[in-house]
């Protein structure tokens, strides 16, 4: 197998990669793939781990892998600060975490999104560095794959020291076994991400500023807590925003098939949907009509979709309807 030389270090010795993900998008498994392709395939020394909340999917995820030379030792263990290459699993991250902080203008920035660089940069409100977009969604869905393959593809266009096939070893690796039938959809899902991919270079140019990277401090303290831990601030889901925790799919809406049984109502994890009282041209009472539903409530769970008896809601990619004007509409 090949070996190679990291392009470039910080001052401890590392090439750093920063995941930002949800749950479910599998970027814990991708962060072990990109792991062991550069230990096993490329002869570095090499380190990751993963840090995320207690729901198995909708939550944020960070993965972090370390390289650095095969003689030099790895005695850190804390969140990458300043990666080289940060790749961002979900584009809506940003509008509520600060994903990009300690990206600098010798970064990286892979990023999942129909957008192309020039907007993504702008969108991240990133300094400067580069940005390689990936339409990761679209293409694992044309293959039938997860993601997270798709992903790797573009990363490893990003890592140009990276052997391609010490990566496709790392997939065959973790693939392979556990997912035979699908290995060969996978090497496809990964190809495409290394191909289709958009590149471009961005200078510091005044326009953002460079965000640095804080730990997250927790307010309340066995110092300030409130004696018996009680929450003196009644919670709200009014300001809640689901749509990060969206994976490509919505459940769209069709007015005109619905029986407004209310069955996606009481399925519903979210309370998305809104029903009004309006009066029933056949029977003269005043019922309630169901009249869409709001997708910033909607993690896209789809099982509104598995009980609408009347196909009143379908499966369909977001990216081909416009969000915001249906949901204005409410
Ligand atoms: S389950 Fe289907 S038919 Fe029933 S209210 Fe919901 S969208 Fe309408
Ligand atoms: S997909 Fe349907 S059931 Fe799931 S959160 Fe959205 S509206 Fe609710």
């Amino acid at each position: 197998m090949q070996k190679g030389a990291l392009p470039s270090k910080n001052q401890f010795g590392f090439f750093e990669i920063r995941l930002e993900s949800i749950g479910g998008l599998g970027a814990n498994v991708a962060g072990k793939i990109i792991a062991e392709a550069g230990v096993v395939g490329m002869g570095f020394n090499g380190s990751n781990f993963a840090s995320y909340g207690s729901e198995k999917k909708g939550t944020p995820v960070s993965s972090y892998i370390r390289y650095c030379d095969a003689n030099k030792p790895i005695r850190i263990n804390s969140p990458v600060t300043e990666p080289h290459i940060l790749g961002v699993f979900h584009e809506n991250l940003a509008a509520r975490l600060p994903i990009t902080a300690g990206v600098k203008s010798n970064s990286t920035v892979v990023i999942n999104t129909d957008k192309s660089p020039q907007e993504a940069r702008e969108y991240l409100r990133l300094s400067g560095g580069s940005v390689i977009t990936v339409d990761a969604i679209k293409i694992a869905y044309e293959e039938k794959v997860r993601m997270n393959v798709v992903m790797i593809g573009a990363i490893t266009k990003a890592m140009e020291f990276m052997d391609k096939e010490a990566m496709r070893e790392a997939i065959k690796e973790t693939f392979g076994k556990k997912y035979k039938n699908q290995l060969e959809a996978n090497l496809r899902g990964f190809e495409a991400g290394y191909e289709r991919v958009a590149i471009d270079q961005f200078d510091e140019d005044g326009r953002f500023p460079f965000i640095p990277f804080n730990e997250t401090k927790s307010e309340w303290g066995y110092e300030n807590a409130p004696i018996g831990g009680i929450i003196l601030e009644a919670g709200s889901n009014v300001v809640k925003n689901n749509q990060s925790s969206r994976q490509g799919k919505i459940p769209l809406f069709h007015e005109g098939r619905c029986i407004h049984c209310g069955m996606c109502e009481t399925t519903c994890p979210d309370y998305c949907f809104k029903f009004e009282p309006k009066e029933d041209s056949k029977t003269g009472k005043t019922l309630m009509f169901n009249i869409g539903l709001d997708y910033q409530y909607c993690k896209g769970c789809l099982r509104c979709v598995d009980v609408c008896p009347v196909e009143a809601l379908t499966e369909e990619l977001e990216a081909d309807h416009e969000i915001e004007k249906m949901t204005a509409k409410l």
